[in-house]
């Protein structure tokens, strides 16, 4: 160990890595460096908040993940008046039930992706929004980033 920082040797070459990757092969679990690793879905890895404290962005979703507004059937509603349109004309125009829009706008009803697209196109409004990803609950940028080996250690340490 240097400097408080965990070293692993790697169970295939022996080379030290400041961060091991924990494979399963044939049933063992052996915890290897990052060149003997390549091309294998590790179990685990460990050291790695050590090294990378920040830049951790979850991957994953992209900024492609959309969600159904929560007031959609509002602003269909006020949309379709605001175009001064009766509900049975707007329900003629995207070839629906009129009661099948009067649903949506009560929000009974969650429009399907074809009414939901003809819905905006016709009002020319938005009934998708972006989903707000990690918004709800506390930030992790704090400015002492405590990693699960530093916990290990102050937990060792107490006791
Ligand atoms: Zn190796």
């Amino acid at each position: 160990m240097l400097g408080g920082v965990p070293v692993y040797d790697c169970d295939i070459c022996g080379r030290s890595t400041p961060i091991a990757y924990v494979v399963e092969i044939e049933g063992a679990r052996m915890s290897l460096c990052e060149k003997c690793a390549k091309g294998k879905a590790p179990l685990q890895v460990l050291g790695e908040e050590k090294m990378r404290p920040v830049n951790r962005h979850a991957p994953a979703a992209g900024p492609e993940e959309k969600e159904m507004v929560q007031d959609y059937g509002k602003r269909i509603r006020s949309a379709r008046e605001a175009m001064g349109m009766p509900a049975k004309v707007l329900a003629e125009r995207i070839n629906e039930k009129e009661s099948t829009l009067i649903r949506v706008e009560n929000q009974r009803m969650l429009p399907d992706e074809t009414l939901r697209k003809k819905l905006e196109k016709e009002l020319g409004i938005k009934l998708m929004e972006q989903v707000q990803k990690g918004k709800s609950g506390p930030a992790q940028h704090g400015s002492e980033p405590v990693s699960l080996w530093d916990a290990a250690v102050k937990k060792e340490k107490k006791q």
